[in-house]
């Protein structure tokens, strides 16, 4: 396998940003195990699983009861993949289509269905078992590669979160109220971290950095240090 470099932590906390610079500057693939949740989110959506109105991209119901049979014939269908940094669901790309509220509810309800994460987590070991990675996500350091060379857990006060998700939304158009925002964020967490199946938590050996006041470029000097390629 090549070098893994693990970055978990809760969502809005810079992983993306940070772990796809990282990866720029040492010459890894950036893996964004987000991305792939978001796009089975979408599929499940547009599909029905969460209500006849998250098909045509209206409110996703994050509760409903999911038939574990339908979903396993649709995720045998359901090609996931990564070029270039981005991800394509069955051949397509679908990254102006995954980054927003109703999708974020889709990827964290169904990011609680063991079938969906083991599909994922496969195809994430199997991306890590030929190729040189920095993989961000909430499990990469303490169940997808728990050997993983480094290990990563980034971490920002919620508030500080949910601001830069807010200014981040409100760039790209988004008609966003922050403190919709921070109530997304908290749920969010109060989901990766309950959920029965590979809770959000930081990992033993993980170094932890507290991203609140230090800027993106201290982050990825901080990480880039640790590292001797
Ligand atoms: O990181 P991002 O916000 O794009 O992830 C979307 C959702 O996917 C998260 O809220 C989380 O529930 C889920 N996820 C996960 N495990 C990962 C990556 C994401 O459960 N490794």
């Amino acid at each position: 396998h090549g070098i893994r470099i693990a970055i978990d932590g809760p969502s809005g906390a810079g992983k993306s940003t940070i772990a796809k610079r990282v990866a720029a500057r040492l010459g890894f693939d950036y893996i964004d195990t987000g991305a792939m949740y978001r796009s089975i989110g979408l599929k499940m959506a547009r599909s029905g699983f969460f209500g006849e109105d998250g098909m045509h991209g209206g409110a996703v119901d994050p509760s409903r009861e999911i038939d574990p049979d339908r979903l396993s014939s649709v995720l045998a269908e359901t090609e996931i993949d990564f070029r270039e940094g981005k991800v394509y669901l069955d051949g397509e790309d679908v990254e102006s289509e995954i980054r927003n509220s109703e999708i974020s509810k889709a990827a964290s309800a169904c990011a609680q269905i063991g079938i969906v994460r083991e599909k994922l987590v496969d195809i994430q070991r199997e991306i890590g078992s030929r190729k040189n990675v920095v993989m961000d996500g909430r499990d990469i350091g303490t169940n997808v590669f728990r050997d993983a060379e480094y290990k990563f857990f980034l971490t920002a006060a919620p508030e500080e979160r949910a601001k830069r998700r807010f200014l981040e939304l409100k760039e790209k158009g988004q008609d966003v109220v922050y403190e919709d925002i921070l109530k997304d964020v908290e749920e969010r967490d109060y989901r990766d971290t309950h959920r029965e199946l590979n809770p959000l938590r930081k990992a033993e050996d993980a170094v932890e950095i507290d991203s609140t006041h230090m800027t993106i470029e201290e982050v990825v000097d901080e990480i880039c240090s640790r590292v001797t390629i």
